[in-house]
Formats: C-alpha cells, structure tokens, sequence
C-alpha cells in the first residue's frame, strides 16, 4: 500500500478509537452546545489527530483546561459574563474559530513536509516544520487568550484598557486587561509550548534551538492574545443596551432588549477576532522558525 494511504488509515481508525471516550466525556460535562458544537469539535479533534498526534494533544489541552477553567467558580463570573457574546458551552462557531488556524497550518505541513517525505521513504520529520510550528503557536494563542480572559476576571484590580493604559473599565470589557489575566495568558502559551519542545527534545535531544523555540512560541502565544484584546478594543463589534445601560458583545442583551452598534466592525464578533489573532500568530512563528534556520536530519 502506498505510505501515505496506510498512513491515513492508521491515523483516522486511531483517531476515532482516541476520540470516543473525549467526546463522551465533552458530552456528559456539557463543555459543547448540543449537538452543533459537539460535531465540529468532533470533527477539528479528528482531523488534528490525523495532521499529528502530539498536535492533538496541545489541542485536547488547550479545550480541556479550558472548559474546566470557563467553569470554574461560575456563579461569582456570572453577572460578569453576561456581557460577553457567549456563556461557559462552546458552540460550533467557537470550534471553528478555536481550531481553523492550527487546521490550515497542519494541513499545509502534512501537504509540504510531511508526505514528500513519507512517500520518498526518508526518515520521519513529525516536528520539524515551520508550518507545524505555526499549527502549535495558534493553539498557543487560543490557549493564552482563553486563560487571560476567564482568569484575568478575578483580578482585584480594574482592568486596564490595552490602548489607553491610565483608562480602567469595567470587568469583562473587551480589550481591558489585568496583570493577573496576563501572567495567566503567560502560563497558558507555555503549556502549549512546553508539550511542543517536550516532544520536539525528545526527537532531537542534543538541538540547541529547543530554548529559543520554546521561548519564541510563548512569545508569540502571548502576542495573540494581546493582539486579541487590540481587536477588542478597537474593531471588534461593540453595542450597548440602553435599558441596562451597559455594554455588551451581544446583539441582543441577556435582559431580552435589542442592543445598539455603539463601535467596530458591524460583522467582526468575538469569534472572528479570535480567528484573525491566531492565524496571526501562525504566520509570525512560521516567519520567526525560517530565521532560526533549522537544519536537521
Ligand atoms: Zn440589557
């Protein structure tokens, strides 16, 4: 059978067997909106499975903790939370928004590194790529925004407007941001990073790049999140709901009222702000691992 053929085979019957008891669990704790999100995630785990299993696993990671943290102490975030577009259940938009990047990134590594060697028989790369590195840095973003937004919420301080730092706002306001939600965003880009260089040493365990690759992901993966925020301060569709007299991410306001564009791109929601900083964010460590000049077997 042609390597690459097997190769699709193995991965997809190992994905699905991988997947099930992931999806079972996604379903008992409700992280996903039923069933919309629950087959997009389905879907985007399947096929991150299939572009690299380590892959996968940052990918797990990153929905998977942040499930758990968007849960975590829910009735003391709820009233802050109403004026974010969404509540604590992903739905597919957010799936797709959370996993488009990595998705076009790993395909264009399996497309460009991965199969010209499999099919000439040459010795595995299942790290070494640029495009693979951009796949990881837009999980990394995902991982950071997610972190700094649901735990930056329990900062004691008021956040602080990301383009006019001296202006403080109100908790969950887009684009504010908190010294506890960026450490948390920090932590967040080096969980990812970390399973990235962890499996990346173990390959190549005498490399010396594996420090500034672990660093320049971090980097990156904060940079997302923080451009995140810019978006959110600036272009991401703001409107304001004039019976309660707050601002919100909704078209229409959790009290039932139609809201008012108030700034932003009518169309540019939370969703597609997201999008827009991780492929970012890919393309920047796809740039920054070409100027590393990795030569490797
Ligand atoms: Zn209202």
């Amino acid at each position: 059978m042609e390597p690459i053929i097997e190769y699709l085979l193995q991965s997809i019957i190992i994905g699905i067997v991988l997947n099930f008891p992931l999806l079972f669990v996604i379903l008992k704790k409700e992280y996903l909106t039923v069933p919309g999100g629950t087959v997009a995630g389905a879907i985007a785990t399947l096929l991150i499975f299939i572009i690299s299993p380590i892959l996968w696993i940052a990918f797990v990671t990153f929905f998977i903790s942040s499930s758990v943290i968007s849960k975590w102490r829910i009735s003391y975030k709820k009233e802050i939370l109403e004026n974010f577009a969404k509540g604590t259940k992903r739905d597919s938009w957010q799936v797709f928004s959370n996993s488009f990047p990595s998705i076009i990134f790993g395909l264009l590594y399996l497309v460009i590194d991965f199969f010209p060697n499999l099919a000439a028989g040459l010795p595995n790369m299942p790290l070494n790529s640029p495009w693979l590195f951009g796949a990881f840095s837009a999980i990394a973003t995902h991982t950071s925004d997610t972190w700094m937004t649901e735990l930056g919420i329990f900062s004691p301080q008021k956040p602080r407007l990301i383009t006019k730092l001296s202006q403080t706002v109100p908790s969950g306001t887009s684009g504010g941001i908190t010294l506890i939600g960026t450490i948390s965003g920090i932590i967040g880009s080096s969980f990812t990073s970390g399973i990235y260089c962890c499996a990346f040493s173990f390959i190549y365990p005498h490399e010396k790049c594996i420090l500034p690759l672990f660093l320049g992901m971090v980097i990156i993966g904060l940079g997302g999140g923080l451009i995140d925020s810019i978006e959110g301060a600036t272009i991401q569709a703001i409107y304001y709901c004039e019976h309660c007299l707050k601002e919100t991410e909704k078209k229409s306001h959790s009290c039932g009222n139609t809201t008012k564009l108030i700034r932003g791109i009518p169309f540019l929601n939370n969703d597609l702000v997201n999008l827009t900083s991780a492929l970012l964010s890919a393309f920047l460590a796809l740039f920054l691992y070409i100027l590393l000049n990795i030569n490797l077997p």
